[in-house]
């Protein structure tokens, strides 16, 4: 196991040694998308971050539970305590069944994660699912006293959890009188003994098309309950890692813990984890500042802030390119740059599978550049180590990439750098960027076989010196994003960069 692993947490404000509680195993739990819209971009960089964790977890021999959830109640327009439910408002507006969206955005949810090459989590569990557990989880709250019902519906006391020692607001460092100042004079909460207690239950008005019976009235849980819930049936009352976008902080996570603790009398979760924002001209991505886009608008270019199509590749690699912790900036600029690197990085990937060893025993081992490629195998762990800095780690992987091209373009013997570096270079090369980035080639529309026999015209067109020809097989390349590569010792294909 490559150790140490360092993760900032979110709790503790600063970077951790990452010890999981019960090693190899490692719990951890992300909170997944609500399904009433396509998901754009930005959600789509929180969710890539934890499926880079989760790879690295696992890369680095950890057995990991990855658990992220599907919120298909409960969250409401404006993430607020009152109002419409954001998934009954479509469904009410299509004249469909509240199911009939959820199903449509979890489609669409898994399509665009596999597009993405993300892996799927180990458990997908949604809100309505686990209804009784949320229901039972609210009985044992104010069963402690740290909740009342009023009016159908049942709020978490903040008081008397703080006269716990609970530490509201210990998460995303807001100060309780500070919180009061800013929701004193909202509506809507006579039913609260205090207006930052939030809603467990929620007794649903006669137009609420999601409900169902409780103890308490018919309605719907609060948004909160349900990560507290299935986070703990499926990872126990305590478990490793808790990640989501920053925007989660506050309110959502800090009530999370404020539940689990009050259900499960123990801190819940060892290390917070939150991504920052990708924005675009400075200002988060969101679906309801209108400026979000959507994959499919990237894969097709067909949106006014695009001025060309960009791949699945080419976006995860621009994302991987910025620490998670940083903002990111859509911009066509950045995108352009990544798609060269990527391809770089693709082509990389494409020949290092046909290199072979070759044993010869007139080459001369080369100490500086064997060891300059085992220090990037290295350098690339300890990158990822350091709260996984990508773009560090990539850093790395392109250095390892001019020794690739050079035993690739006959510049560098494999003998030159010993069999063990040259195998490891193979393997490592091809893993880091497949199984840990998950960056993997992304083949032409045409088939290999078409391909090749364009290759083989070439050749035969050139051995007769047919120019025109020769020109026509390589316009027929670029339309295919692709390019012929002339050289001394071979003749080959790459992707165009
Ligand atoms: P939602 O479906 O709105 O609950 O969001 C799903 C996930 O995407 C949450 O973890 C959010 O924090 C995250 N998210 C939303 N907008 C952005 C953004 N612009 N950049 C990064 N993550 C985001
Ligand atoms: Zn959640």
């Amino acid at each position: 196991m490559q150790q140490p692993l360092k993760l900032y947490n979110t709790l503790s404000r600063q970077k951790e040694l990452f010890e999981p509680i019960n090693p190899p195993y490692v719990g951890m739990y992300v909170c997944g998308p609500t399904v009433y819209s396509y998901v754009h971009l930005g959600n789509l960089r929180t969710f890539m971050t934890f499926d880079l964790l989760f790879r690295y977890l696992t890369h680095i021999g950890y057995k990991v539970r990855y658990v992220r959830n599907i919120t298909d109640v409960g969250h409401l327009v404006g993430d607020g305590e009152d109002g419409e439910d954001k998934i009954g408002k479509i469904a009410k507006l299509e004249k469909l069944e509240p199911m009939e969206i959820v199903q449509r955005y979890t489609n669409d949810f898994h399509r665009v994660t596999d597009k993405f090459n993300m892996l799927s989590p180990s458990v997908e569990p949604s809100a309505t699912g686990h209804l009784i557990e949320q229901i039972e989880g609210i009985k044992e709250l104010i069963d402690k006293g740290l909740a009342y019902e009023s009016n159908g519906s049942v709020y978490f006391d903040i008081s008397k959890y703080n006269e716990q020692d609970g530490q509201y607001g210990k998460l995303s460092g807001r100060v309780l009188d500070d919180l009061l100042n800013e929701t004193r004079d909202l509506d809507g909460q006579t039913e609260k003994r205090n207006p930052l207690d939030f809603a467990l239950w929620k007794r649903a008005a006669p137009e609420h098309l999601m409900r169902w019976p409780s103890p308490w009235s018919v309605g719907f849980p609060g948004w909160h309950l349900e990560c507290t819930s299935m986070s703990t049936k499926y990872l126990g009352r305590q478990f490793d890692i808790h990640g989501g976008g920053m925007d989660l902080k506050f309110p959502h996570h800090e009530c999370e813990i404020a539940q689990a603790r009050g259900i499960n009398g123990v801190e819940p979760v060892r290390y917070w984890l939150h991504t920052n924002m990708l924005t675009v001209n400075g200002q988060k991505m969101s679906k309801s500042l209108g400026n979000s886009f959507l994959p499919a608008e990237l894969f097709s270019g067909s949106h006014e802030l695009l001025e060309q199509a960009y791949s699945p590749m080419t976006v995860r690699f621009f994302m991987l390119q910025s620490h998670y912790r940083s903002t990111l900036d859509f911009s066509n600029e950045a995108l352009k740059a990544a798609q060269k690197g990527y391809k770089r990085l693709a082509n990389g990937l494409r020949v290092i599978k046909m290199l072979e060893y070759k044993p010869a025993e007139d080459v001369a081992i080369d100490t500086k550049k064997k060891q300059d490629i085992e220090k990037s195998f290295q350098a690339f762990y300890d990158a990822m180590n350091d709260d996984l800095n990508t773009a560090v780690a990539i850093a790395s992987l392109f250095n390892l990439l001019k020794y690739v091209n050079m035993i690739y373009m006959n510049q560098l013997a494999p003998a030159a750098i010993g069999e063990e570096t040259f195998d490891q270079l193979k393997t490592k090369f091809v893993s880091f960027l497949e199984d840990v980035l998950a960056l993997k080639e992304e083949p032409a529309s045409d088939s290999q076989a078409v391909i090749s026999g364009m290759l083989n015209l070439y050749r035969e067109y050139k051995e007769q010196k047919q120019y025109e020809k020769i020109d026509q097989i390589r316009q027929y390349f670029k339309s295919q994003g692709l390019a012929i590569r002339d050289m001394k010792h071979q003749i080959d294909w790459a992707y165009e960069e």
